[in-house]
């Protein structure tokens, strides 16, 4: 089911999101991630996103692996109740978006390398570990779980600068 994004100034986007249980249905929760994810074109979203505050989201990096002139390799995976175990000291700045934030495009600095653990659909626990893509997508995800976007991660004159935008956003939610 595809279901509406919520946009920058609703207030699940800045709650504390809860763990996933099984009464939560990981898998219909996922489905509606993914379904939603594709409609939109991007590559990443998470359950507060479509107003749940679940710990739950979806990485699918088909937007990129169309593009030829991209050598990012298909993934696609869900992750539920997810944890980041260990950053490397190595960070990087990588332009991010979000489906949230419509017109936005920023540089954020993150580790470059990160190992992880969560559950899939199934509820198995898995433990891997990230870099590229995948390391930068799954922590501006995680971000969101703890009601962090990624404009709170720029420089504060930058974010000065787009305070107009930013509004515009704002005044566009019911
Ligand atoms: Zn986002």
């Amino acid at each position: 089911m595809i279901i509406p994004i919520v946009l920058y100034g609703s207030a699940v986007l800045r709650k504390q999101a809860e763990d996933v249980t099984e009464a939560d249905l990981p898998k219909e929760l996922a489905e509606n991630l993914f379904a939603t994810l594709k409609k939109a074109g991007g590559v990443g979203l998470a359950a507060p996103q479509i107003g749940l505050q679940k710990r739950a989201f979806v990485i699918d990096t088909s937007p990129y692996s169309e593009d030829d002139q991209s050598d990012v390799e298909k993934f696609e995976q869900v992750f539920i109740n997810p944890e980041i175990t260990w950053k490397s000291e190595e960070k990087i700045y990588q332009e991010e978006g979000c489906l949230s934030i419509p017109g936005i495009w920023e540089d954020v600095l993150r580790p470059e390398k990160i190992r992880v653990r969560y559950l899939d659909a199934e509820f198995n626990p898995v433990e891997e570990e990230f870099d590229g893509v995948k390391a930068r997508i799954f922590q501006h995800e995680f971000d969101h779980l703890d009601g962090i976007l990624f404009i709170d991660k720029i420089n504060p004159l930058r974010r000065k600068f787009l305070t107009a935008k930013l509004n515009k956003i704002k005044s566009t939610i019911k």
